[in-house]
């Protein structure tokens, strides 16, 4: 994906993602198309890198570098041209492929050339985030089902109930398309492509649009909450005029566990596939995994929901908002907490939260990563060297205050606020670089990739201070973060 799209002026570009119905015929098709975009994706994986394999054999051999094999380009429109090469001559290809429409085999192609862009991007250290590795074929077991259209008939049709994709045709909704199509007609609403997708045993279209800005009435623009996500609460609302809110955890995952238990046995029971002898699933195993499927993909919705419906609230109510930068990947990593912390979805609720005020341009302060919300005393501000995750209740050394951790915390986090916009706080915007400013916390957690050229540079390669580091983190982060 070369060149983003930018909407025009007073546009944005927003998803509306519609639940579908297809008949057998159209779920087969449907299927069909995402197949064809993973082999797609595989042909051009496994051509690029047999380039790669080939010069180093080569080398080996000693044969010189203008010898060697060329590279061969992965750009999209390099995949596509050899792509349509082949696809009449290769036998893999040559049967099927006018089954399906071209569109399916562009969102293979497409997405090879974005991994071997990422790839490339992350080796030379121009991109965020995690190490990307080199990418690598996709298992018809694992992959998952999506393909995407950007030309032809993409249309929602007038009776508000079925949408029109190329080559698959007119597919019923499961969910009424009157908000979409209501904007369609009115011409406030341009669609730009669509992508269907299988998510939680179900079909669904993903349509994205370029629609003319809504700005949604803040009820309080001036006010400013700081939120404390949690496990016991799942989040406690303290805001700027000192009133403190406690959002209960729904855990919908504890309340299925027992459900699961007892399909999981059911399940386990009865003979399953296995890959290493090749043994095919029984039709019972089969219906007793979907049952359970289904009691995961129930809780999945609830989550969702759930989430939604809390940040939506926030952001309609309050002007700023302050939220903690957690650790979520390493409180996942400890195995007492993981799955709670997962059932909470921390790292959605961030998410949603700056995605949901940047569409009412209102602010979203991210906390330091270090800055110690719980340890610190909200009424002096003194702050504690230690505070256990198992101590509920925050007592403060200095002064008399006595207060409960979760709430001493969201209290903290609100006071960044005004901090932030006098210029004095320890916090930075989402879209600025943050400022760090420690104040007693302890930084334990180590920077998530250590530059690989600074590693190299030290003699004797790997550091092993660094490994122990990284052995007891898992259990002090998730104690001093929160
Ligand atoms: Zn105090």
């Amino acid at each position: 994906m070369s060149g983003k799209f930018r909407p025009q002026p007073g546009f944005v570009v927003q998803a509306f993602k519609l639940a579908l119905d297809p008949n057998a015929g159209q779920e087969r098709a449907l299927r069909s198309h995402c197949g064809a975009a993973r082999a797609a994706y595989n042909w051009a994986v496994s051509w690029v890198t047999a380039a790669w394999w080939q010069r180093k054999a080569e080398a080996t051999y000693g044969i010189g570098e203008e010898e060697l094999t060329p590279w061969r380009p992965w750009s999209l429109p390099a995949l596509r041209k050899e792509f349509n090469r082949i696809k009449t001559t290769e036998a893999r290809f040559a049967d099927w492929w006018q089954e399906n429409s071209k569109e399916a085999y562009s969102t293979g192609l497409a997405n090879a050339a974005a991994a071997f862009d990422n790839y490339a991007k992350s080796k030379q250290g121009n991109r965020k985030g995690c190490r990307v590795g080199v990418p690598r074929r996709k298992p018809k077991r694992k992959a998952r089902l999506a393909c995407r259209f950007t030309t032809g008939t993409i249309r929602i049709e007038p009776d508000g109930r079925h949408i029109t994709l190329p080559r698959l045709g007119t597919i019923r909704t499961h969910e009424p398309t009157v908000k979409l199509l209501a904007r369609v007609q009115s011409g406030t609403a341009r669609i730009l492509s669509a992508a269907v997708r299988h998510e939680r045993g179900r079909w669904f279209v993903s349509f994205q649009v370029e629609t003319d800005r809504e700005i949604t009435r803040v009820a309080r623009p001036d006010a400013a909450v700081g939120i404390d996500l949690g496990v016991k609460h799942l989040a406690v609302l303290a805001d700027s005029s000192g009133e403190i809110r406690y959002e209960p955890n729904p855990k919908h995952l504890d309340g299925a566990l027992k459900l699961l238990r007892f399909h999981s046995r059911r399940a386990s029971r009865r003979q399953g596939p296995d890959r290493r002898t090749g043994r095919k699933p029984s039709k019972r195993w089969e219906k007793a995994n979907a049952e359970r499927n289904r009691i995961h993909h129930r809780v999945a919705n609830l989550r969702t929901d759930a989430l939604h419906k809390l940040t939506t609230r926030v952001r309609a109510e309050y002007g700023t908002v302050v939220v903690e930068d957690l650790n979520v990947a390493g409180m996942l990593r400890n195995k007492r907490l993981a799955r709670r912390v997962a059932d909470a979805g921390f790292g959605e609720i961030r998410r949603q939260l700056t995605y949901k005020g940047r569409r009412n341009a209102c602010p979203t302060i991210v906390a330091n990563r270090w800055y110690p919300s719980s340890k610190t005393c909200s009424n002096c501000g003194a702050t504690k060297a230690k505070l256990p995750l198992h101590v509920r209740v925050f007592d403060c050394d200095e002064c008399p205050l006595v207060m409960d951790r979760d709430e001493n915390a969201a209290r903290n986090l609100v006071a960044l606020a005004a901090a932030c916009t006098t210029g004095t706080g320890v916090a930075g915007d989402q879209d600025t670089p943050r400022v760090s400013k420690p104040r007693g916390a302890d930084r334990k957690t180590r920077r998530q990739r250590p530059s690989r050229k600074a590693r190299a540079g030290r003699a004797g390669g790997a550091i092993p201070q660094q490994r122990t580091e990284a052995r007891d983190r898992t259990q002090t982060e998730a104690l001093t973060l929160w």
